[in-house]
């Protein structure tokens, strides 16, 4: 993700909250779906954290290892 140098500091935070939600959003709709084969829950909380698109990190709570392989797969 790139963004135009010229931005001022208040427009590049604004845009990469955009950016942010955007993600979230994007990665929330991919997962929606995604249940443990073992415990049948859904992955819960999905947030995107951090202040820039180079230091966003994506957090979320599941089960298990097996959830977790199951985010792998919908996330490639
Ligand atoms: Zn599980």
């Amino acid at each position: 993700m790139q963004f135009k140098a010229n931005l001022n500091t208040r427009d590049s935070i604004l845009a990469s909250l955009q950016v942010k939600q955007a993600m979230e959003k994007q990665i929330k709709s991919k997962l929606a779906f995604v249940r443990c084969p073992e415990h049948k829950t859904t992955v819960q909380n999905i947030k995107v954290t951090g202040n820039s698109a180079s230091s966003f990190k994506v957090e979320m709570k599941y089960c298990c290892d097996q959830l977790k392989a199951e985010i792998e797969k919908a996330l490639k």
